[in-house]
């Protein structure tokens, strides 16, 4: 979950009516016990009036597991925002504010911190692209 991100717009509905659908990724993935995993929600997520991406909820039919991938942009976000967490705290942690008042070590304390959310971005962020490659497209 993003910070300050508003609920996303998720959709349900019976993998059936996919077809009929104007939404992009509408294909079938390929499950790991390689049957074929119906969409059966999209729920497109916003940052205010920006889209950061949409996540693709998929069920398999033949071993009922169900399992989610991001789109393009949501990989593209996830990264970019890791990126400026990584870039922020790699500031505070070098040249930390506050030694005017010496409040200089705790707010070097406060730039690991971010460092942390910055690795927890990357983690999601390989795992993103690690779904995408586990279940690809089925045609
Ligand atoms: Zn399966």
């Amino acid at each position: 979950m993003v910070p300050g991100a508003s609920q996303p717009n998720r959709r349900v509905f019976p993998a059936a009516q996919m077809l009929d659908q104007p939404y992009r990724d509408p294909h079938a993935r390929v499950c790991a016990c390689r049957g074929a995993a119906q969409c059966t929600a999209i729920a497109h997520k916003r940052l205010g009036s920006i889209s950061i991406g949409s996540r693709y909820e998929y069920h398999c039919r033949q071993c009922t597991k169900a399992f989610a991938v991001h789109d393009d942009r949501a990989l593209i976000f996830s990264f970019v925002l890791a990126s400026a967490l990584c870039a922020v705290s790699a500031l505070i942690i070098l040249n930390p504010p506050g030694s005017a008042v010496g409040a200089e070590q705790s707010n070097r304390w406060f730039g690991v911190a971010l460092l942390v959310f910055a690795a927890i971005g990357y983690v999601s962020f390989a795992f993103r692209i690690r779904a995408r490659l586990s279940f690809p497209k089925l045609n």
